[in-house]
């Protein structure tokens, strides 16, 4: 069973993904923000982290690029969800090492296939910027 940890600070949100992923099959781990979710993938390497970028406290970007210096979880595949789009460029996005973005809402087909395309392309082996 694949593991993804979800690092969300809104209840609704966070509910609506744990409950999306638990139904497709996926374990699910929590945290409400960066400073329990990091401590938390490291502990556990989830095979995918779905980050919120507006966190309190330390925000998704700066989340994600610390778990991309940390050789202990730099392989994990990050998605980053966020609903303030034109807040954070798609381009700053991916150039911390978030390899999707999903806007919220969710819709829970893409949002379901985005997660499977991930996983899949992790379990081929050809992950970009996986370290060994
Ligand atoms: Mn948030």
């Amino acid at each position: 069973m694949k593991t993804i940890l979800i690092i969300e600070d809104n209840p609704k949100h966070l509910r609506l993904a744990a409950t999306l992923l638990g139904k497709s099959g996926y374990a699910v781990l929590e945290a409400t923000d960066a400073e329990a979710g990091l401590p938390l993938a490291r502990l556990r390497i989830p095979d995918l982290i779905l980050m919120d970028l507006q966190l309190p406290g330390m925000d998704g970007l700066k989340a994600t690029g610390r778990l991309k210096e940390d050789p202990a979880t730099r392989g994990i595949p990050v998605i980053a969800v966020t609903s303030y789009m034109p807040e954070h460029p798609q381009t700053e996005i991916l150039a911390v090492g978030c390899a999707a973005v999903i806007a919220k809402p969710y819709h829970y087909k893409e949002f379901l296939d985005i997660i499977g395309a991930l996983l899949a392309r992790r379990d081929a082996g050809n992950q970009p910027g996986e370290s060994t």
